[in-house]
Formats: structure tokens, sequence, C-alpha cells
């Protein structure tokens, strides 16, 4: 998997300020908190991508770095941005940031109970996230775009408002595990007594059971679903880029918290351009009078046609530019370039009065190869 840009990580705009950064990384650290998540991979690996952003970004030397060379940037600095492996690395990390004080104290406004071990039980199980492929051609990204697509996800249960208890009932605490979802099972071995923490079973560690199921959705407290959502594509948004639309995802079962739904981006192949970075590049074709004498012509672009003028002597790659008819730039203002690369054709076959033509064309002075012309060069090397 390719590194995701950090200002896309934390949902930032490239100019953003210290402030918003802090901001921004305290609303995902809240949201995907082990705490809030637990046993939950997937928000483990976004709670460190987004320290590891922000660790990044916060910093200015390496923000100077990564904003001009990107990842590789720092790693040529000597910085590993290889992440963190072990959360506690973030904690212990950020605690220092912050002046000593726990990072706690700073982000989520309590003395909050940092005990990873001691799990704090949440209601219900999440839901899973979804992902969509959307295609975009050159011409919606280019200005941006929106999208409707059909959906079919888990929506909470409409009878039992997502509870899975039917009307009139609620649910009960787990018999199994009094309510501590967790089951604990102490085992001995010469090495010392272990303590085993799973989450149980009875209960999927919800901590309560359903007593009586709801009717229409079997207890789960969501339902199958389809239903269209709109996207907004932003402008410039490249091939296998993603854009995650939190909690629009999977609902959770018995009131757990929705997945996210992410949203990644496939650029299709354009008839006439194609694309480097944001700009577009076209190859026009000329044939051998119109390179040398000159021409108009017209070129195709983004947003409908426009006319060229070839100078006279225009050579087989040269590059003509139409300034800021590319591709608007991501997050920024300002727009790429449309790029017209001249190509002359040489024709693979020619007739026989092309060839007299050409023969006459070839004795005249402005036709003939500048090295047979230039012996005096092969004097030099007595050739
Ligand atoms: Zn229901
Ligand atoms: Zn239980």
């Amino acid at each position: 998997m390719t590194k995701r840009d950090y200002y896309d990580v934390l949902g930032v705009s490239r100019n953003a300020t210290k402030e918003d950064l802090k901001k921004a990384y305290r609303k995902l650290a809240m949201q995907y908190h082990p705490d809030r998540n637990p046993g939950d991979k997937e928000a483990e690996e976004k709670f460190k991508e987004a320290a590891e952003a922000y660790e990044v970004l916060s910093n200015d030397d390496k923000r100077a770095k990564y904003d001009r060379f990107g990842h590789d940037g720092l790693r040529a600095g000597g910085f590993s941005s290889g992440g963190f492996t072990d959360i506690n690395d973030i904690f212990s990390h950020f605690s220092d940031i912050f002046g000593g004080g726990s990072i706690f104290d700073e982000f989520f406004g309590t003395s909050s109970s940092r005990s990873r071990s001691g799990r704090r039980r949440t209601t219900g199980t999440p839901g899973s996230d979804l992902r969509v492929v959307i295609n975009l051609t050159l011409e919606e990204i280019a200005t941006g775009t929106e999208k409707k697509i059909k959906l079919k996800r888990y929506v909470q249960c409409p009878d039992c408002n997502g509870t899975g208890a039917d009307k009139g009932t609620s649910k009960k605490v787990c018999s199994v595990c009094k309510g501590s979802g967790e089951i604990r099972q102490v085992s001995r071995s010469i090495f010392g007594q272990f303590v085993n923490i799973t989450p149980c079973s009875s209960c999927n560690g919800e901590g309560e059971v359903v007593d009586i199921a709801c009717k229409k959705c079997q207890g789960e407290g969501r339902i199958q679903d389809e239903s269209t959502v709109k996207i907004e594509v932003p402008a410039g948004v490249h091939n296998g880029s993603y854009m995650t639309l939190r909690n629009q995802g999977n609902a959770g079962k018995r009131g757990g918290e929705n997945g996210d739904l992410v949203v990644v981006f496939k650029e299709l192949e354009h008839q006439f351009f194609t694309r480097e970075e944001d700009n577009i590049i076209y190859e026009l074709y000329l044939s051998i009078p119109e390179a040398i004498l000159g021409t108009e012509l017209e070129v195709p672009t983004l947003t409908g046609k426009a006319l060229v003028t070839i100078e006279p002597g225009t050579p087989s790659g040269k590059l003509l530019k139409m300034s800021n008819k590319g591709i608007k730039h991501l997050n920024q203002p300002g727009f790429g370039d449309q790029i017209i690369k001249v190509i002359v054709e040489i024709p693979k076959k020619i007739s026989s009065k092309e060839r007299e033509l050409l023969k006459e064309l070839a004795e005249q002075p402005n036709f003939k190869s500048r090295i047979t012309e230039d012996k005096g060069f092969f004097k030099k090397f007595g050739l």
C-alpha cells in the first residue's frame, strides 16, 4: 500500500496552521482512541497514522522537508517515517511534546483511565467499513464533480432504534460475564500465573443481551438497506487516492458505532490526454509541410477546443504550453497546464511522384544534411 499524504490523513489543507493541525489531530485521536475502539485493528492503524502525520507536520523542520520532497524527503533526512509500531510510543512521544503532562489531559480533557488493560465497554458491536470505487474521467477530475452511488449497507433498525430488543422490552445484563463483557481465565504454569482476558462470547463482549429480539432485525439492531449516496469529489484527486466519509459505512450491531465509507478514486484513461501531476499532455501530429511552413490548428482541451498557432520551422518534440488549461490542484488554488507535444510524422510509404519531389528537394541548400555539408569537420580528423 502506498503511504497516504499526511495532509490528507489529518484532513487539513497544505497551509494549515499549527492550531489547525492540533485541532484535526485531536479529533482523530479521540475518534480512533484505543479505549474507544477496543480490539479494532483498523482504528488502531488510523490512530497510529494520524499520530505519525501530526508528528511530522507539527515539526517545522520535518514539515518543510515533507512539503518539498514528500515521504522520501523524510527518509533522506535520516528520519524514519516508518511510523509508530507501538501505541505506547505515541503516548510517551506526545506527552513529551506537550510538556510532561499526559496527552489525555490535553486531548481528552479528563483524567482518563489510560489503562489499556482495563478496557472500556462500549454499546453494541461496531459496524464494518465499506469501500467503493468511483470511476472518474479527466474532465471530472479537472473541476471536481458530484457522484451518486447506490449503496447496499446495514442501517439502524427503525423498529427498535438499534437496540435489538422487541418493543416494550429492554436488554438485560449478560449472565455469563455479569456485564463486564470479558472472561478472565487464570492459568498456572511453571513460569507463574497468567491471566488471560477474552471478550465474552455469549454477549460478544457487549455485557448485555437482548431478552426478546426485535422481529424486524432479529435482535441485530440493524437491517440491510439500499440507498443512494451523494459523493462530492474534490477537483484534482489522483488515481488510487481515497476519501473517508466518517460513519457512512455499515451500522453497528445493537447500537454499535457505524463504520466508515471509504471512497477510492479511479482515473479513467482519456482518449486524447495523459496526465502528469496536474498537467495534461496532448500529442499533436504534424505533417512535414505543416511543421516547416507553420499552421493554425484546433486542439481538444478539457473544456472544449482551442486554436493553436504553429510557428514556421517547428521541430518534432517541441512543447507548447497552454497555461492553466490543466487540472485544478487538490486543496490548493490554481491549475496545471495543457502541454502540447509536437510530433512530426514521417510517412512510411511514399508514391513515386513524392519520391521525385523529395529527391529534388534534397538538393536544395536548406534540405542538405548538416554533416555532409560540413566537410571541414571530417577533414579535421583526416577522414
Ligand atoms: Zn430491530
Ligand atoms: Zn457476556
